[in-house]
């Protein structure tokens, strides 16, 4: 049975809303030394907010900042890549708006 689509969500938009406390001096998601190709392309796909990046040569990025503290990566990759997944220390992280 396939249903008609109605209405697009511009993500960008709707993320915008939400404020985020940085904490600078703790990463509450760090990866390991030398990440694997493979492992990090699957977190280029699964991250919802596209913290996981690549440049024209190939050269990967991660910024903590901006994280939606899903855990989609925890769960991708959290016995490969990822050396350190924890919540944000008390009033860091996202603060969720809904408009
Ligand atoms: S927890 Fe979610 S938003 Fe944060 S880096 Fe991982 S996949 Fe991206």
């Amino acid at each position: 049975m396939s249903r008609d689509i109605k209405f697009t969500v511009n993500v960008d938009e709707y993320l915008s809303l939400n404020k985020y406390e940085v904490d600078e001096s703790n990463a509450h998601i760090e990866l390991v030394d030398e990440p694997s190709d493979e492992e990090f392309d699957k977190l280029i796909m699964v991250c919802p907010a596209a913290l996981y990046k690549r440049d024209e040569e190939g050269r990967k990025s991660f910024d903590y900042a901006g994280c939606l503290e899903c855990g989609t990566c925890r769960v991708a990759c959290g016995d490969t890549i990822i050396k350190k997944w924890e919540n944000p220390q008390p009033t860091m992280g996202i603060e969720y708006r809904f408009g």
